[in-house]
């Protein structure tokens, strides 16, 4: 390790290589989002406790131990954890239900304090997505179909969907019950973590990732058994409207995720071949939330997946994008060197990518920069070059040399009739 100071344990620096596959999927991801009708909302980093505490509920790993909390003056404040909220805090905020804006994505950090571990970092990346005041089976599908197509965008390849229904808040207490009943006598083989689960959301043991508490709950009762009958209509409608769109759906009764605020519709899309941690994608609908945060009655559906993951399945984190660079320009000695700067600003305005050596290495220091660049051509400018109104240039992939123009549109031009050549 280099370096006094080192990043944190679970934060860390995306590098060249790595960000590129990011802006790719980025562009690719907003033009998805756009094709769906979702504007982007960016929200702050930063927001009172509260607000992750009354909506993703008291009882979940997140609230429980997952949040960097502190204490800003007289205010408690979190990095935020996840998303959600937020939108429904800026939605009631900005009263967005009038300005007619219900489909709202966004991108950006989220913060865990967790374990660290292959795709779980403290600091993670989601895009997500709200759709409010739709609560149709449609709805549903659109936003699945929505999520299913971002992950196949970030180059993810064997995908599953995983659906299931928690019901309304009504089927929530008779399944408790049952639940609870029979998870009651194994309750000392659960662990510590489910232990305290089982009484305060029961619920959270089927979510649990520990093999021996999924062997114990497993002949639990099922959740969709408990449905009402408006909940099971619902649930039904969003299968016949997945399977309308050709969009392979596993019922798993046993998906409550970790969150307080689903009801209906809960899915995950998860990854082959990434262990545990193979979840990229996971949402539901959340019809009473905003209305607990202090709006209306707005239903609310979306989903978040984390970017880390993705790139992950993808199989791209261990795929360093290379350089790609036009031209880099090469100059020996003082009268090319001031020259060079006028020149590959020139060429810049004319779209050609060029970068140079401005603190005077020698011709074999600039070769070496030239080759790292990751450019196509170097152009080599001396007194020689300049008497002769030539430069002259290197072809750094194909090897070779050749003559080629010195000034800015010349060179320009000789730059793309290169591309073309070799499209
Ligand atoms: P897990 O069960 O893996 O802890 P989760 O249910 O806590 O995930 P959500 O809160 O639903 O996850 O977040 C949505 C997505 O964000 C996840 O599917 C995952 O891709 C990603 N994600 C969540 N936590 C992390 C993390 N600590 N590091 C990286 N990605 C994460
Ligand atoms: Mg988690």
């Amino acid at each position: 390790m280099a370096g006094k100071y080192q990043s944190l344990r679970g934060f860390r620096d995306l590098l060249p290589g790595e960000t590129e596959h990011w802006q790719r999927f980025e562009a690719r991801a907003q033009r998805l989002l756009h094709a769906y009708g979702f504007r982007e909302i960016r929200v702050p980093h930063l927001e009172a406790t509260e607000l992750f505490t009354r909506s993703v509920g008291e009882a979940t790993d997140i609230v429980g131990k997952e949040m960097f909390t502190f204490e800003a003056g007289r205010d408690s404040v979190t990095l935020r954890p996840e998303m959600t909220a937020q939108v429904c805090r800026a939605y009631i905020q900005h009263g967005m239900d009038r300005l007619g804006l219900n489909r709202l994505s966004y991108i950006g950090p989220a913060f865990r304090k967790e374990r660290p571990q292959k795709g779980r970092l403290r600091q993670f990346h989601q895009i997500g997505v709200e759709l409010f005041g739709e609560a149709s089976p449609e709805a549903d599908a659109e936003v699945i179909a929505l999520g299913m197509a971002i992950v196949t965008a970030a180059g993810v390849a064997g995908t599953k969907l995983l659906i299931n229904s928690i019901g309304d808040s009504d089927t929530r207490p008779a399944f408790r019950d049952a639940l609870l009943e029979a998870l009651r006598p194994v309750a000392e083989q659960l662990c510590g973590d489910c232990q305290s689960r089982l009484e305060r959301n029961p619920l959270r043991v089927l979510d649990c990732k520990k093999k021996k508490c999924q062997e114990l709950s497993a002949d639990a009762p099922a959740i969709l058994d408990f449905l009402s009958e408006d909940a099971r209509t619902h649930f039904d409608g969003v299968l016949a409207n997945l399977e309308e769109l050709g969009i392979e759906a596993v019922v798993e009764p046993r998906l409550v995720r970790g969150l307080d605020y689903y009801v209906r519709t809960t899915f995950e899309i998860r990854a082959e071949g990434l262990g545990s941690q193979d979840t990229v994608l996971g949402g539901g609908r959340y019809d009473g939330l905003v209305r607990a945060l202090g709006g209306a009655q707005i239903t609310g559906m979306g989903w978040a997946a984390g970017l880390e993951r993705l790139f992950i399945a993808a199989g791209l984190d261990d795929q360093p994008v290379a350089p790609e660079l036009d031209l880099y320009v090469v100059t020996l000695g003082p009268k090319a060197r001031r020259m060079a700067l006028p020149l590959v600003q020139a060429l810049r305005a004319e779209g050609v990518s060029v970068s140079w050596d401005s603190s005077g290495h020698g011709l074999g220091g600039q070769m070496k920069r030239a080759g790292r660049s990751g450019a196509r051509f170097a152009v080599l400018i001396g007194d020689d070059e300049l008497s002769r109104g030539q430069a002259t240039i290197k072809d750094l992939a194909g090897g070779g040399q050749s003559e080629g123009p010195i000034d800015a549109l010349g060179l320009a031009r000789w730059t793309r009739d290169q591309r073309e050549r070799e499209g």
